[in-house]
């Protein structure tokens, strides 16, 4: 008898043409991919995100199939699907009475601990293979830390420069003398130079939104499905890459921590959801504008800047998530309880900048790095928000938030949740910074100078407040050395004004 064919699982964030599974198109394989409710439940999605992952899945098909694969492909509202992995599984296997059945390594616990699950329930050879896509493997992050007693990103970052080849002399040494041109990177945008046109493809998706929809499938968010403008294959995304490096690079280092009103996206890639989907890769990103900068066309410290988000801070989240996993979402060290407010929700908060960042997540299922650190994170952290709802939010709102990046960089970088294994110090500003490096303050009902009264900015206030009520935890930190002497040099009425005012701040939370 004639063994059954191979089925092949192939994840939403798994749609990397390049991999190895396709350089033969073989007939005893059958490439498996399955819209699941599984997956658009287990926090609340974007629509967009919704809308991208299940259209991109569906571009993907279509390319195996012209490509000469055989695929089966289970959309959200077909009558077989059972809408749960595991069950799909089971009932394909036999379906196709297949002898063999493989996957990529998944990026998130999440799945992969239940595909392992899975796996050893079977009768037939299951095994699961690299998805080919990141510099390190899971668990060399750890590996390169295993003495340490701080995992500071800036030994990862050097260390895959060096053996990666990148933006390095003739001699191995950092092209331009530093490794880290980050000094030179913080300018606010004036609104000039302008910012680059948005080049992304058009979709109209509306007729799968439908189907989404009618299929119960709950959201948040705008769909804007009928001008859809996110890169949904390779090829668009390598256009998107292309216009990028010519038009957003050469800034991007310059106001890379702007924040700006007149502008959503800045001199930012937007290029996040196609490499975590891994349509494209993070080698040609970083190729790509490193060959930019030696052709001139970008300079040394935007290309840096920029390569190290991707081969610096992409890579090392990677390595956090899984020596951390899986008790890292759980993290809570400064045991902060507050239910997010209900503007959350709707952007609808007299705070400019965050009903700007916060408006604008709904809208684009996108903010930029500094609108999610400096602007809503650092606001929760200061209010003292509950970071396991906040972390759920983080995962369902952005188009590019799959668990092991997002978890990490909210729960460690932004929230300081897991007590400062990544952040070696909170992120966190008054009104001051988010006035020296936006504009919002201008146009908004808080006073950005005052710290107490009614049109007080809530920044100012609650950033004191945070320092006082976490002194024992924080004092310690010769980072935050100064900050520590400011509060001392206060009287002890200016400090318990500052509690009041955090205090009925709080308290009027939802009415901010
Ligand atoms: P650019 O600014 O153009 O940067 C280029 C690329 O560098 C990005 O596409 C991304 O792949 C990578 N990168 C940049 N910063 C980081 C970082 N801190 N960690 C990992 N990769 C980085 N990024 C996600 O991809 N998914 C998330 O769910 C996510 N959640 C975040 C939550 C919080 C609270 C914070 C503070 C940051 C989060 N980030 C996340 C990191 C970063 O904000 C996004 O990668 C970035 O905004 C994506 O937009 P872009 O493609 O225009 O990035």
């Amino acid at each position: 008898m004639q063994p059954g064919p191979t089925l092949r699982l192939i994840l939403g964030d798994q749609l990397n043409p390049q991999h190895g599974w396709y350089r033969e198109s073989r007939p005893d394989v059958v490439y498996l991919l399955l819209e699941l409710r599984q997956e658009t439940d287990y926090v609340v999605h974007h629509a967009q995100k919704v809308i991208a992952i299940f259209a991109a899945m569906r571009d993907f098909a279509r390319q195996l199939k012209a490509a000469g694969h055989r695929v089966r492909h289970v959309a959200i509202d077909d009558a077989s699907n059972r809408q749960s992995l595991s069950a799909n599984l089971d009932a394909l296997i036999a379906h196709y009475g297949a002898s063999v059945f493989e996957w990529q390594q998944p990026d998130e616990w999440r799945l992969d601990a239940q595909l392992n699950e899975w796996a050893a329930r079977q009768t037939i050879a299951c095994r699961a293979v690299d998805s080919e896509h990141f510099y390190t493997a899971r668990g060399e992050v750890a590996e390169l830390f295993a003495d340490r007693k701080q995992w500071l990103l800036e030994h990862c970052y050097r260390m895959l420069r060096r053996r990666h080849g990148v933006l390095l002399d003739p001699d191995g040494k950092p092209e331009g003398g530093q490794w880290n041109f980050d000094a030179d990177n913080r300018k606010s945008w004036p609104g000039d130079p302008p910012e680059p046109a948005d080049c992304r493809p058009r979709h109209d998706h509306s007729a799968l939104w439908r189907q989404i929809q009618a299929a119960g499938v709950v959201t948040m968010g705008q769909p804007q499905a009928a001008d859809f403008r996110w890169s949904l294959n390779r090829a668009e995304a390598l256009q998107q890459l292309d216009d990028f490096i010519d038009s957003g690079l050469p800034h991007f280092g310059d106001y890379q921590d702007a924040l700006s009103g007149k502008s959503w996206r800045l001199f930012h890639s937007l290029l996040s959801f196609a490499l975590n989907t891994k349509m494209i890769g993070p080698r040609e990103v970083v190729q790509r504008a490193e060959q930019a900068w030696r052709e001139g066309r970008a300079p040394l410290a935007a290309t840096e800047g920029f390569i190290r988000q991707i081969l610096g801070w992409r890579e090392y989240v990677r390595g956090v998530y899984w020596t951390r996993m899986p008790g890292y979402v759980e993290s809570n060290a400064l045991g902060h309880q507050r239910p997010l407010p209900r503007w959350f929700w709707s952007g609808d908060t007299g705070m400019a900048c965050l009903s700007a960042a916060i408006g604008q997540s709904l809208q684009q299922a996108y903010a930029h790095h500094i609108q999610r650190l400096m602007v809503i994170g650092n606001f929760a952290l200061l209010a003292g928000l509950d970071p396991q709802p906040l972390h759920r939010w983080y995962l369902g709102i952005y188009i590019d938030a799959f668990e092991w990046v997002e978890a990490p960089n909210t729960l460690g970088m932004s929230q300081f949740a897991d007590g400062g294994q990544l952040a070696t110090k909170p992120y966190v500003s008054s009104a001051a910074y988010l006035d020296r490096m936006g504009d919002h303050c201008k146009g908004c009902r808080y006073d950005r100078k005052a710290r107490t009264g009614a049109r007080a900015c809530p920044f100012n206030a609650l950033y004191w407040d945070f320092f006082e009520r976490q002194a024992e935890r924080l004092r310690g930190n010769h980072r935050l050395a100064m900050v520590y002497r400011n509060l001392d040099k206060m009287t002890p009425e200016a400090r318990q004004a500052l509690r009041e005012q955090a205090a009925a701040t709080l308290a009027r939370i939802e009415t901010l």
